[in-house]
């Protein structure tokens, strides 16, 4: 109890003179906050996209492969907090903020009723799957910065989460100056799955920092799908619009 006490105040004290700050304002980080201060915790441009089956995102996969639901937290924008958190997580070795990030979402997550605490209960999504980095790229950054964003919303809502059950086995290019048809060539089967047994008959949530046109996530979602798994659904860090 004693060492236990002492603790807190060693930490209280530590704080004090080495306080962490908040990713979005820079203002000292006060008990209980955790990369983000409670005011920029509020003020983050959530989607609501999973309060609305037919979302803008999920129109974005209409006509190209069947994903039950789409998700994003969060709305990006260039200078914006929600750049400077995307940021952080995969060029400055925060694997915290993902977490984090993982942990609210979750949170809103189970409060829609999409996902549940008691292992009791059914969960709609059978297990989470990010998407993979190619060999070469996570040599590089060392770690994926979506497995951070699968870790803090399996803790949060039971949902268990597997880093090897995909592969991707080409790098992609930069896509920027690519057109519409060769985005998709680019990215079309360079996903393996690498545990067909633990997907078949299953609800995936695949599970992506950032979402721009989709291609990515389709071609993930098309690989899991050959090999029997019932639904895809995605969920995203962020989108850009
Ligand atoms: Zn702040």
């Amino acid at each position: 109890m004693l060492k236990k006490l002492e603790n807190t105040w060693l930490a209280d004290f530590f704080s004090l003179i080495f306080p962490n700050y908040c990713l979005g304002c820079e203002a000292p980080l006060t008990k209980g906050e955790k990369q983000l201060c409670t005011r920029c915790l509020y003020d983050l441009p959530q989607t609501n996209y999973h309060l609305h089956k037919d979302n803008v995102l999920s129109q974005r996969f209409w006509g190209r492969v069947p994903i039950e639901y789409a998700f994003a937290y969060l709305k990006f924008s260039k200078g914006g907090k929600v750049q400077k958190i995307l940021h952080e997580l995969k060029y400055d070795h925060n694997q915290t903020i993902g977490e984090m990030v993982g942990n609210w979402y979750g949170q809103l997550l189970i409060d829609a009723a999409l996902a549940k605490l008691d292992g009791k209960q059914e969960q709609i999504f059978d297990l989470i799957l990010p998407v993979p980095l190619h060999k070469a790229k996570l040599r590089s950054r060392g770690y994926n910065q979506s497995d951070c964003f699968a870790r803090g919303l399996s803790a949060i809502t039971d949902i268990p989460w597997y880093a090897n059950v995909l592969r991707r086995n080409k790098a992609t290019k930069t896509q920027t100056k690519k057109g519409r048809i060769d985005r998709w060539k680019n990215v079309d089967n360079i996903f393996e799955v690498l545990r067909p047994e633990l997907v078949k008959g299953q609800h995936v949530l695949l599970v992506d920092d950032v979402v721009t046109t989709g291609a990515t996530l389709e071609a993930c979602a098309n690989s899991l799908l050959k090999v029997g798994t019932a639904k895809v659904s995605v969920a995203t860090i962020a989108v850009a619009l």
